[in-house]
């Protein structure tokens, strides 16, 4: 028998597991499953984008190893789209570091950081990449609860006074998934006040900052006086882009975080291949458009499925951002209970609250990451089920 090294051990078992094994079932019976379940975006990835891929796969100075450290020409394309977005200014040289995706760079974030024994505050419900990584380097997780009274925001002040100081890092996502939340300035004045007090580090996972809706755009933690000393802030083309199978994102922060990070990095991987930073290049300097034209889709999305959902008696939150809807499990159920009844009585997959973390119980995520055709199809099934 072989046994896996004990940090895999400590890795809470993955609730979609079980739910996997319920679809393959549904699967092998024939059944059409209609899937609203992952965030992986449906719309394809804009010929601009692709056209220069071709181009720059085509010169073989790409096919070398690229540079640890991004192209200079990316990392100058990231720090412009940051000053026009954001009003955030960055040396490219100093404060940007491109990432093969930021799941990758999360998941690496807390080796840079985290000592056996130091703790983490991470978000419940959460993306569960910040938990993993922080238990894989000998972290001890302090789960923060997004609670619904609190507008899912990380209650800075509840958070026990112990655990803050003996935090090397804080994890924070907005906008957020599961729950849709964001956070406006203000916020995030309050979140790096907190980093100082407590000597502390903030790791923000800004994934969704360009899915916003109804004229709402979101903000970056490093519009904070004084953040930039103490944050990193994670983008990601993955969503903005519809490129999630590129993988491509980048980090920014202070100069001392990315330093010590790309330290880290360039001991584990070798860059990301030219070609696509060309790509994302495109992306940042030429596309803004594009993902404008996204978040249209997705709002008309969001909007067919809250009156469906308003129909079924159904609560759900209004979503500003990303491409998710966060809604109530219907009484008599658990988050789980549900999707297992809409898996088997409709053939309809939904995200159970409760596999982002013990407080996303009673809750549901539903992704708008499918076409209206089937979107409705999937709503119809849902309004014939006797809840
Ligand atoms: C999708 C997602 C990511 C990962 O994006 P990649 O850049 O594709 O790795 C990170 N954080 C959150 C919250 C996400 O939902």
């Amino acid at each position: 028998m072989i046994k896996p090294a004990k940090r895999l051990e400590k890795i809470p078992p993955y609730i979609f597991a079980r739910i996997d094994k319920l679809i393959e079932t549904r699967k092998q019976q024939g059944r059409d499953i209609i899937s609203l379940g992952v965030g992986d975006p449906d719309l394809p990835t804009p010929q601009p984008i692709i056209d220069e891929l071709c181009r720059a796969a085509g010169d073989p100075e790409n096919h070398r190893y690229p540079s640890y450290y991004g192209m200079k020409k990316f990392r100058e394309s990231i720090a412009k789209f940051m000053a026009k977005k954001f009003k955030v200014e960055l040396d490219p040289d100093r404060n940007v570091l491109p990432v093969i995706g930021s799941k990758d760079g999360l998941a690496h974030f807390a080796w840079a950081f985290i000592n056996e024994g130091d703790r983490a505050i991470i978000p419940d419900p959460g993306y569960i990449v910040y938990g993993t990584s922080t238990l894989f380097c000998g972290g001890i997780p302090v789960y923060a609860p997004l609670l619904e009274e609190n507008d899912f925001l990380v209650d800075i002040d509840s958070i026990d006074v112990d655990d803050a100081k003996a935090s090397k890092l804080m994890f924070l996502n907005y906008p957020n998934n599961p729950t849709t939340a964001v956070a406006d300035l203000k916020y995030f004045r309050k979140v790096v006040e907190f980093a100082y007090d407590n000597d502390l580090i903030i790791c923000h996972d800004a994934a969704y900052s360009e899915i916003t809706y109804d004229g709402y755009l979101a903000s970056s933690i490093l519009e904070v006086d004084g953040a930039l000393d103490r944050c990193v802030e994670f983008h990601s083309l993955s969503k903005s882009f519809n490129m999630t199978g590129w993988r491509i994102g980048f980090a920014v922060g202070g100069d001392e975080i990315i330093n010590h990070f790309s330290n880290l990095k360039t001991n584990i991987d070798s860059g990301i291949f030219n070609a696509i930073q060309y790509a994302a290049i495109k992306a940042l300097d030429d596309m803004n458009y594009e993902t404008v034209n996204n978040c249209k889709v997705y709002e008309s999305r969001r909007n067919r499925v809250l009156g469906s959902l308003a129909k079924l008696g159904i609560s759900a939150k209004r979503p500003l951002a990303t491409m998710y809807i966060w809604a109530k499990t219907p009484p008599g159920y658990t988050s789980e209970s549900f999707c297992k009844k809409c898996i088997s009585e409709a053939d309809v997959i939904l995200t159970p609250g409760s596999a982002f973390g013990k407080y996303g119980e009673g809750y549901i995520r539903i992704s708008l990451t499918i076409d209206d055709v089937r979107l409705d199809e999937a709503l119809y099934r849902l309004s014939k089920l006797k809840l």
